[in-house]
């Protein structure tokens, strides 16, 4: 893997940019610069039914408004299609994923995780799946500490390509951040849960996982994550109050600074993520309800 520091930040354009994304897109960027690293913006809409080409221009709208420029051309995940299909079929020949017909009906007894396996075949609309495994990942992350995911592979077989042809996160997700040869990611805690299944599919690909490093995720008050579907609002664009208020999350407090780019360059020098250590939430203050 290259030595060469390259961190992303990887939005899904199911909606315009909100303040917990923000949070996000400032960690991976302000751990890149600091090391002297290229950070790059990858738009992951392979869920068609959700991504909007709207959104993904309203993002990097957003984020240029931020001065958080990609170092290298946005790569579009739906325009790589067949690249996700060519390591689907490379794991279909190593027999490690299995087609599958099962309905959120059918799997509804299995509190919608899916068997071991399934009698399905290929000549009913199918998905893949990826083989459960009893391999137990581990790794120490810089502020969660050392993970250990001792169940997440046993208990579940997830889908790598779905019925209606569109691939899932998991897959394209892998793919990427081996092709575009990122070094480290730094994103939100929520991701934790996937992290299981990526590295589990770096191991069957033959690749060297990325570094991985999980922010603490902004909830509100009932402690769930800012999200679209919990109706956060967009963020206003290029708005200087309202990066320091992401920046006070990250434990990176600022005043007296008048420009957008004065406070990026600031944070860039004042970014420890040993602040953030074992925080996995941060409940957004009071002052801060707005943002919801
Ligand atoms: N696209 C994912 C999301 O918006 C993030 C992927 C990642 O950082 O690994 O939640």
């Amino acid at each position: 893997m290259s030595t060469h520091y390259r961190g992303r930040f990887a939005p899904s354009p199911t909606g315009p940019l909100h303040f917990g994304s923000l949070v996000s897109a400032l960690a991976s960027y302000l751990d890149a610069k600091k090391h002297h690293g290229d950070w790059i913006v990858r738009i992951e809409d392979v869920d068609g039914t959700r991504c909007k080409t709207l959104f993904s221009e309203q993002i990097l709208n957003t984020l240029n408004s931020y001065q958080l420029f990609s170092d290298e051309t946005v790569r579009v995940q739906s325009n790589h299609t067949e690249t996700y299909e060519h390591y689907l079929s490379i794991l279909k020949t190593q027999e490690r994923v299995f087609p599958c017909n099962c309905t959120r009906q059918s799997l509804s007894k299995y509190q919608g995780f899916h068997p071991h396996q399934c009698n399905s075949t290929i000549n009913e609309p199918h998905s893949w799946r990826l083989k459960a495994s009893d391999i137990i990942y581990s790794y120490h992350d810089p502020i969660q500490g050392k993970l250990t995911f001792v169940e997440d592979l046993k208990n579940t077989c997830p889908i790598l390509k779905r019925k209606d042809d569109y691939f899932s996160y998991q897959l394209a997700v892998v793919v990427d951040d081996h092709q575009q040869s990122i070094t480290h990611l730094v994103r939100g805690a929520d991701l934790i849960d996937t992290t299981a299944q990526q590295l589990h599919l770096y191991s069957l690909f033959g690749w060297n996982a990325p570094n991985l490093c999980h922010i603490p995720l902004i909830t509100n008050n009932m402690g769930e994550k800012i999200s679209k579907q919990n109706h956060a609002k967009p963020i206003i664009n290029g708005d200087l109050p309202t990066l320091l208020r992401a920046l006070y999350y990250l434990k990176i407090d600022l005043d007296a600074v008048t420009t957008i780019s004065q406070a990026l360059n600031l944070a860039i020098q004042s970014w420890e993520p040993n602040k953030l250590k074992g925080i996995q939430h941060l409940r957004l203050e009071e002052q801060d309800h707005y943002f919801i």
